[in-house]
């Protein structure tokens, strides 16, 4: 292999934005496009699974479904209003065209993360293979090219995220370390004994139990925010529990377990005349929907990469202005200080402060590209067809005998939860995984949420930009299937 030259290397990085910028931040430096690299086209061979197709194979054929889902057929446009069609983002993806357990791949596990798009896993070799160095300390050329490819994934996700400025942005390993960072560094500063928490029951376990921890520390409350018989946050409850107590509302922008997207910006503002803060976790909401932090009144935004077709160990946490000034330390180490005396230390400002030891430097270059892939598609278009393929499979599935859908809010993303009498969770997983499905089965790291139906655990079926009315067709006549006891 040879190893790419460095001009190329600075080219890419200098080369102009594919999107122009939303906000008033400086220009993005563009993914680095693949080099020459020996990055397999397509997955490795899975022991006792058929070898993998190349990528840019078009899929096989799916399979025909036994029993079609007949009312359902209609209702998903073969393309989203402005030309969004998920063949688009599929042939980026080469493991969607492999094969598990003898049938091509229906990844609808999209909840727990996504599949990476070949520019991400190019983008990692073309570091790894041309660019590789530790960030911000070293004087020479390659620290300084490494170094601004970081602070280019600083700027990207400004940008995404419509920050007003990459200061605003600190790196983390996914949104658990984001909002344990936000819980440690400005939490234990700020809360006193009595403050409150208020935490919607919907959330996922990361955003209660880093509160719950902080709350023990600080005598602070943590107050559940209940939800509605369809899995909404009861707005007048929640508009009830806020007061002069309230020092900071949490709420994820959309549900991993009931696809429930809340009414987050009227939440903060409701919030904000209490002069309490908001974190909203974005978590499931970055992948399928634009994200505006500053029309949605957030002080804090976290999400984590993994789940916007990004690598694992990698995401962002995105603070205001005001918020960035009452960060404390919450991890001392390098990068994270102007200078260390025993007499003395001094910290760097915002958002190195935040950002001690060693980055995950790739990480952020995967992100980077995983941020440009997406922004290559109309946003708006993409989200338009998730919410036709969620009206659709919505309709298939309730074609299944005893399959009951949980939540039926009336703005989610596309996550179906679900319940099939006779057969539990896990079993439901298992048949489908047979066939080649990936759901997952279990309780979704949201137990107060399930609870609130009465259940303990509950298969979920989580969608994305690259899944297809033919994978719901699948996922429902594999269903069938089960039920026929076939
Ligand atoms: N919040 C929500 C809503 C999630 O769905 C998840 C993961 O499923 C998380 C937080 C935690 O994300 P991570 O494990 O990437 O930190």
């Amino acid at each position: 292999m040879t190893t790419p030259d460095v001009p190329d290397l600075r080219t890419l990085l200098r080369a102009p934005a594919q999107t122009p910028a939303q906000t008033p931040v400086p220009a993005p430096a563009a993914v680095p496009t693949p080099v020459p690299a020996d990055v397999p086209a397509a997955p490795a061979e899975v022991p006792g699974v058929p070898a993998p197709v190349p990528a840019g194979t078009p899929a096989a054929p799916a399979p025909v479904p036994t029993a079609a889902p007949e009312d359902a057929l209609a209702a998903l446009p073969a393309t989203a209003p402005g030309g969004f069609t998920p063949e688009q983002a599929r042939k980026d993806v080469p493991i969607l065209h492999r094969t598990v357990n003898g049938h091509p791949l229906v990844w609808l596990d999209n909840g727990a993360t996504t599949q990476k798009p070949r520019q991400v896993i190019e983008a990692l070799s073309a570091y790894y293979g041309a660019a590789n160095s530790n960030i911000h300390r070293g004087a020479h050329t390659m620290a300084r090219e490494a170094t601004e490819l970081y602070e280019a994934g600083r700027t990207a996700v400004a940008e995404f995220l419509g920050a007003a400025s990459p200061e605003n942005i600190a790196f983390v390993r996914g949104t658990t370390e984001g909002i344990n960072l936000v819980a440690q560094s400005w939490g234990r500063s700020v809360l006193q004994p009595g403050d409150e928490i208020l935490v919607p029951v919907l959330e996922h376990h990361s955003n209660i139990v880093p509160w719950q921890l902080l709350a023990k520390e600080t005598h602070a409350r943590v107050v559940p925010v209940p939800l509605t018989p369809e899995g909404e946050i009861d707005q007048k409850a929640y508009a009830d529990l806020l007061s002069a107590r309230t020092q900071l509302v949490v709420v994820s922008q959309a549900s991993n377990v009931l696809g429930t997207v809340p009414p987050v910006a009227e939440m903060a503002a409701l919030a904000h005349r209490y002069d309490a803060r908001v974190l909203v976790d974005g978590a499931q909401a970055v992948a399928h929907m634009p994200v505006d932090v500053r029309r949605l009144g957030a002080d804090f935004y976290v999400f984590s990469g993994h789940k916007l077709f990004a690598p694992t160990g990698i995401g962002a946490l995105y603070m205001t202005p005001e918020m960035m000034g009452a960060m404390r330390p919450w991890q001392g180490g390098g990068n994270m200080i102007e200078s260390v005396s025993f007499e003395r230390t001094t910290f760097a400002p915002v958002p190195h402060l935040l950002e001690a030891g060693t980055g995950h430097i790739s990480g952020v270059v995967g992100l980077l590209a995983a941020i440009d892939w997406l922004r290559s598609f109309d946003r708006e278009a993409v989200t338009a067809y998730e919410n036709a393929l969620m009206t659709y499979a919505t309709q298939a599935m309730a074609t299944v005998p005893g399959l009951e859908v949980i939540g039926s809010a009336a703005e989610r993303i596309a996550v179906l939860t679900f319940t099939l009498a006779g057969h539990d969770p896990a079993s439901v997983a298992d048949w489908l995984d047979r066939d080649g499905i990936a759901v997952r089965a279990g309780h979704h790291c949201a137990q107060p949420a399930l609870a609130h139906y009465g259940l303990e655990s509950a298969a979920r079926a989580s969608f994305a930009l690259y899944n297809t009315s033919d994978e719901v067709d699948q996922l429902v006549a594999s269903l069938r299937r089960l039920q026929a006891g076939a």
